[in-house]
């Protein structure tokens, strides 16, 4: 009986270790994160550093993946799809230029880890994924890591999510070929759009719109996503009304 009190407690407490090692391990790599692959390659915005050295990135990936969560690279996530690069999470999400009461669309839930970092940034987060398996997954990450503020659905972005609209600001995880109208159509004037645009050959461009609804294009960086599933695009999605 002595024993089983002894080990008892033993037990859990090389359960807190561990769980305060993994703890220290992931905030130490996203902090060099942070410093090496964004700070110096001109992320400045201190909210969205501190976000990026907040958010656990290694939540959002499959386990066998989790050591490389913090590396300076995309990762696949299933379904053929990616998490984006933390340095192009961290540039996209300074060019939103954010102040913190906006509501936000995001195209291409994914993980949910662009999503997770907007979450701490703005008021709402509205987030829509074409893949079911990945939206339904992220949805339940997002619930359980506590990003309260975050709502996602299933369906095709590039149609944008007009019963919530107008939004303030935009942002495009996957690559369209032109931009969408509709997510125009969706922007408050004054607001933002942060898209990749392009087939093979992409740009990262800031689109801004005017308050006569007019647009301004600002070319970014050259950039690699993986296509948006465009409406013209015969791929059937069961269950899932694509208008061509
Ligand atoms: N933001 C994500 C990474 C996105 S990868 C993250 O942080 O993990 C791009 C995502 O866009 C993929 O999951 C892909 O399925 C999705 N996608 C492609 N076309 C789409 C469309 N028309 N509407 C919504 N999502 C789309």
């Amino acid at each position: 009986m002595h024993q089983i009190k002894f080990v008892i407690p033993f037990l859990f407490c090389l359960f807190c270790a561990e769980e305060k090692t993994d703890e220290k391990w992931w905030h130490k790599k996203a902090a060099v994160m942070v410093e090496i692959q964004i700070e110096r390659r001109g992320v400045k915005d201190p909210r969205v550093l501190k976000v990026m050295r907040d958010t656990p990135r290694h939540r959002f990936i499959p386990p066998h993946l989790e050591k490389m969560a913090y590396l300076d690279g995309p990762l696949p996530i299933g379904e053929g799809q990616t998490i984006s690069q933390p340095y192009i999470v961290a540039l996209m999400t300074e060019l939103l230029a954010l102040k913190g009461d906006e509501k936000i669309l995001e195209i291409g839930t994914g993980s949910g880890y662009q999503a997770a970092v907007l979450s701490a940034l703005v008021s709402e987060v509205f987030s829509i994924e074409i893949v079911k398996n990945l939206v339904d997954s992220a949805a339940v990450r997002l619930d359980k890591l506590g990003y309260k503020n975050v709502t996602t659905r299933w369906g095709d972005g590039y149609k944008g999510w007009p019963e919530e609209a107008p939004f303030d600001a935009i942002i495009v995880t996957a690559a369209p070929d032109k931009i969408p109208q509709p997510l125009i159509d969706q922007l408050k004037a004054g607001g933002r759009l942060v898209v990749p645009i392009g087939a093979r050959q992409q740009e990262l461009k800031v689109i801004t719109k005017n308050e006569d609804g007019t647009i301004q294009s600002k070319n970014i960086i050259p950039v690699r996503f993986v296509p948006m599933v465009h409406p013209k695009d015969s791929i059937p999605i069961k269950g899932l009304e694509i208008e061509r």
